[in-house]
């Protein structure tokens, strides 16, 4: 499972940074979350399966975050698209989807499915769950936590202990049968524990949000926007400072913080704004654009 940022400037690109795009591998698919101007290119450019998207979600309908989405669709056309493409996002967002596929002439060879959702709804993948939360942007706005199904891991250290690591037995009691084994009987739960999922959430734009910080909970990566230093915070209203990102990150115990969505004003000054996230938040990383991160199962503990 990775995750990559793909675009990592706020409202206005810079020569090295595109607009808002992330990008979950899972099981051979891919998720987008964001589509602003230029993505195409990106996801091209470090090749990251364009054709494999299969849903994308859209966090709000702010240009920075959508306008690469007509791009995208008709290079999916071109290339001779068959599969259906699915487009999640706050209400309205089958009103304005609709208006932009009705801009201009052009054939479509897959079906485009659109959802307008809320909060408390549930998009049911092949082994995940996609969560949208209300953020404060001041319009409707969207974070979204990305969840896997929770898995069924052996533990080695009481396989071992048991004698069991060369027995076949192992696979009975993976499906849950109860085994008789050197002359004892084995349950599945002796051996087999149930790990949560590897979760990741993204912050789309917002304020720091206590909503947010519930559904962060425990999320492996938090992949959170950092338009500013926090010297200015209250000129940017709907967003949040690297400091408070930072916060954040510790409130709701995650693994790890990736900061995104930067002012331009911080170009080639980025690390100003990890610096600070860091003063609250240890394990902290800049978003680069293409940039990736390896998101390795749970494993229990010995
Ligand atoms: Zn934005
Ligand atoms: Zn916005």
């Amino acid at each position: 499972m990775k995750v990559w940022t793909v675009g990592t400037s706020s409202a206005v690109p810079t020569a090295d940074r595109g607009l808002a795009a992330n990008l979950i591998e899972y099981n051979g698919e891919r998720i987008l979350f964001d589509c602003g101007e230029g993505t195409q290119r990106r996801l091209m450019a470090d090749k990251m399966g364009l054709m494999k998207i299969s849903r994308i979600f859209i966090s709000h309908w702010h240009a920075d975050h959508f306008s690469g989405l007509l791009g995208l669709i008709q290079t999916m056309e071109m290339e001779g698209r068959e599969e259906p493409l699915y487009i999640y996002g706050p209400p309205r967002t089958e009103e304005f989807t609709d208006r932009m596929l009705d801009t201009g002439y052009f054939n479509r060879s897959y079906d485009i499915f659109v959802e307008d959702l809320v909060e408390g709804d549930e998009i049911i993948g092949e082994g995940y769950i996609v969560r949208p939360f209300e953020v404060e942007h001041g319009i409707n706005a969207f974070g979204f936590s990305f969840e896997e199904d929770s898995q069924k891991k052996v533990n080695k250290d009481k396989m071992r202990e048991l004698g069991l690591e060369q027995s076949p037995k192992i696979g009975e009691l993976k499906q849950g049968e109860t085994v008789e084994f050197d002359g004892q009987k084995i349950m599945p739960e002796d051996i087999i524990e149930e790990m949560p999922g590897r979760k990741i959430v993204y912050s789309g734009d917002t304020s720091k949000c206590d909503n947010l910080i519930s559904h962060a909970e425990n999320a492996d990566v938090l992949i959170h926007e950092a338009t500013c230093l926090h010297d200015i915070i209250d000129e940017r209203h709907g967003h949040t400072s690297a400091l408070q990102a930072g916060e954040i990150a510790e409130e709701a115990g995650v693994e790890k913080l990736v900061l995104t969505h930067f002012s331009r004003r911080y170009r080639n000054k980025e690390e100003m704004l990890l610096q600070e996230a860091g003063e609250v938040f240890e394990n902290v990383e800049l978003g680069e654009d293409g940039k990736s991160f390896e998101i390795k199962p749970h494993r229990p503990e010995k």
